[in-house]
């Protein structure tokens, strides 16, 4: 099979490693195809994202790599763009959307009107008591009534880490997965997106920061997706030289054990492919 990695940060936005040191690791583990997706400006975490004004400098630089290795690996540039990113996404080679925190009530300039999904415990049981009264499901559903709308509002080809707000559960439950509500809610988002076509990621990026022990979806959304036809393409969430490729093997079997016989990857022409998947 095609080795490619398409979610990939760097110190552009939070990434500890230079989009080089990434390309050569990438070159290092047998990739075919590294594609960088940098998180796109937004007001509520500006500390992460790439500054709209380092746009031109991001992306003149990955032009530079795809260049100089294009004898050994095809890169390409992408953006990881936030529902609320302060501009939209032109010129990348494809687009991830994703939502990191969500939007209540009040302005969209700064963080306090916000639900924070993918930041800690905390942070959702504050939205909770903040926004619901305490009910920590209601943010569940909240976050999956707007992850349903991803693909409208960004254009994305790729849906970041479908179920995010599980994030937390393995290591101390927040959200029970089998409650009515949150299957219901998160099946409501499912039927929109996979009508929509786009391609949902198996994320192993949780994985990697030792928050879970299997990637995003959950293997019960993941037999949905393959019952409705959707796709599905492997991605690291890498945000450093030692984890481009954590857990693929992992979730080729997780694939591959909830029904998919194919996977997305990318052609030498940087097109997405239907690939078997071969382990
Ligand atoms: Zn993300
Ligand atoms: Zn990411």
């Amino acid at each position: 099979m095609r080795k490619v990695n398409l979610h990939t940060h760097t110190i552009f936005c939070d990434g500890k490693n230079t989009a080089e040191e990434m390309v050569l690791s990438a070159i290092a583990k047998g990739f075919d195809v590294l594609g960088f997706s940098g998180h796109s400006f937004t007001s509520f975490d500006g500390g992460g994202c790439i500054k709209d004004a380092d746009i031109p400098a991001y992306k003149s630089e990955i032009a530079r790599l795809k260049e100089k290795y294009k004898d050994k690996i095809l890169i390409l540039c992408g953006l990881e763009q936030d529902y609320y990113a302060t501009q939209e996404a032109f010129g990348y080679d494809y687009t991830i959307g994703s939502v990191h925190a969500y939007h209540v009530t009040g302005p969209l300039d700064d963080g306090s009107g916000f639900a924070f999904i993918d930041y800690s415990t905390d942070h959702l049981r504050k939205a909770a008591d903040k926004f619901y009264d305490g009910d920590l499901m209601a943010v569940s559903e909240g976050y999956f009534d707007r992850i349903s709308t991803i693909v409208e509002k960004t254009h994305c080809d790729i849906i970041g880490h479908f179920d995010i707000i599980s994030k937390f559960n393995e290591k101390e439950l927040v959200f029970d997965e089998n409650d009515p509500r949150y299957v219901a809610a998160c099946d409501k988002a499912l039927e929109k997106l996979i009508a929509s076509g786009a391609i949902f990621e198996i994320n192993t990026g949780a994985m990697a920061k030792g928050w879970r022990t299997t990637p995003y979806p959950s293997a019960a959304i993941l037999r949905k997706i393959c019952q409705s036809g959707g796709r599905i393409i492997i991605s690291s969430d890498s945000h450093a030289v030692d984890t481009i490729d954590y857990g693929f093997e992992q979730a080729l079997r997780l694939a591959k054990d909830c029904g998919f016989k194919t996977v997305v990857t990318v052609d030498d022409n940087g097109r997405f492919v239907d690939e078997e998947i071969v382990i």
